[in-house]
């Protein structure tokens, strides 16, 4: 098997867990490759470090699938890592809905797969991954005998490796209306065309923590998208939700959803620039008692973290201002670009600015079929926290 040696200088990312290796960290190939082959890592004194494949188009040269010499990569290595994946998240409470694969966090690298009810959703995002999707597939259809197999590959981080964007079905084509069941209510999911792969199951865990603070309040979801937080909010007994977002498509998905559930009366939705609007309505002297934000990254480059910044402090201290004294702030950052503390410090800076003390209930991370591993930094993304803004 062709090895690729490692400089004599790295840093300790790799040695620590990481799975991935930049180009710049290797110093020589034993060997001609093609992308997607299978090779031995060594550190530059021949201490064997792991197996991986690689791709010498990507920058992340290599991606370690195991750190075992004897372990050999075929279909069957990969049927136990979904099987094994599937077996926590059963451990852990999953039953119908969850992130089946959260690429590095369960040990195949750049693979995302999401499972709704009999539906699976699949992402290869990188070169060496692609080369395994028929194998990826058989091992889905022998595990769960699912209804369908959806591939969602249009992103355009695969034309960093070399690969075309696309979507379409890897099992025989079905009618797209899938519905599932989240914490007792049901959603359409709509995996040809929704964000990502169609529905966030990030928060599902987190929707639950909104149970209380809702009861008889006045709710004004911001950042909609599917109605999620906003239609749990109707079903905990809120007086009055409106959930908001840009695009129209979701707002007209977010409105099917909360007649799905018998909620239209509660819960109604706008296509507004939430930016434009919470300025408005501070200004014309709206209240709430619960403001709820789940906004998109703002950015996805380490140079633009000032621009999501910005756009944090921005949302948090408009929704701060339109809440009554003692109500809630729901508040979501979804970009492992800024830190817990980073995150935290800028909600912070809001409250200064909008005059007002905080009173923290919960401070949370994504679901937990989205595991973290520590030492893989990226794995942990999600800011979601409750205060009570005083
Ligand atoms: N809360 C949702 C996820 C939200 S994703 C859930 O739990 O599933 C972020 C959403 O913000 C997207 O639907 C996007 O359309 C919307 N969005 C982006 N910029 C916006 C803006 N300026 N005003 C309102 N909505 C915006």
């Amino acid at each position: 098997m062709t090895k690729a040696y490692l400089n004599r200088k790295i840093s300790q990312r790799v040695a620590n867990g990481h799975p991935w290796i930049f180009g710049n960290e290797i110093d020589k190939i034993n060997g001609e490759v093609q992308a997607g082959d299978i090779v031995e890592v060594y550190t530059h004194d021949q201490k064997f470090i792991g197996k991986g494949y690689i791709n010498p188009k990507s920058q992340i040269m290599v991606r370690l699938l195991t750190r075992d010499k004897n372990e050999v990569i075929d279909e069957l290595f990969f049927f136990n890592k979904i099987k094994a994946a599937w077996n926590y998240r059963q451990k852990i409470g999953y039953t119908e809905n969850c992130r089946l694969i959260f690429g590095e966090a369960d040990f195949l690298p750049a693979l995302i797969i999401d499972k709704f009810n009999d539906y699976f959703v699949i992402q290869t995002l990188s070169y060496g991954i692609e080369v395994w999707k028929t194998a990826i597939v058989n091992a889905i259809r022998t595990i769960f005998n699912p209804k369908g197999i959806y591939e969602r590959n249009d992103v355009p981080v695969r034309e960093l490796e070399g690969l075309e964007q696309k979507k379409g079905w890897l099992t025989e084509p079905q009618d797209t209306t899938i519905i599932i069941n989240e914490n007792g209510l049901r959603f359409y999911v709509d995996i040809e065309n929704g964000q990502k792969t169609g529905y966030f199951l990030d928060q599902q865990d987190n929707r639950r923590a909104i149970k209380h603070i809702v009861k008889d309040a006045d709710v004004l979801g911001v950042f909609t998208y599917t109605g999620t937080f906003e239609i749990h909010a109707a079903s905990y007994g809120a007086k009055s939700v409106l959930g908001l977002d840009i695009s129209e498509n979701a707002v007209a998905q977010a409105t099917k959803n909360a007649e799905l559930n018998s909620l239209s009366d509660t819960c109604t939705f706008e296509a507004v620039n939430a930016f434009d609007v919470l300025k408005k309505w501070d200004k014309a002297g709206r209240q709430y008692d619960v403001v709820m934000l789940d906004p998109p990254a703002f950015t996805k480059s380490r140079e633009n973290i000032q621009k999501a910044v910005t756009g944090y402090k921005e949302i948090n201290l408009r929704g701060m201002k339109l809440l009554r004294p003692g109500g809630f702030l729901v508040t979501s950052s979804c970009t492992n670009l800024v830190s817990p503390e980073l995150f935290i410090d800028t909600i912070h800076m809001a409250a200064k600015d909008a005059k007002r003390k905080l009173r923290q209930v919960t401070f949370k991370t994504q679901s937990s079929d989205h595991p973290i591993i520590w030492g893989i930094e990226n794995t942990n993304y999600l800011k979601f926290l409750i205060v009570q803004v005083l």
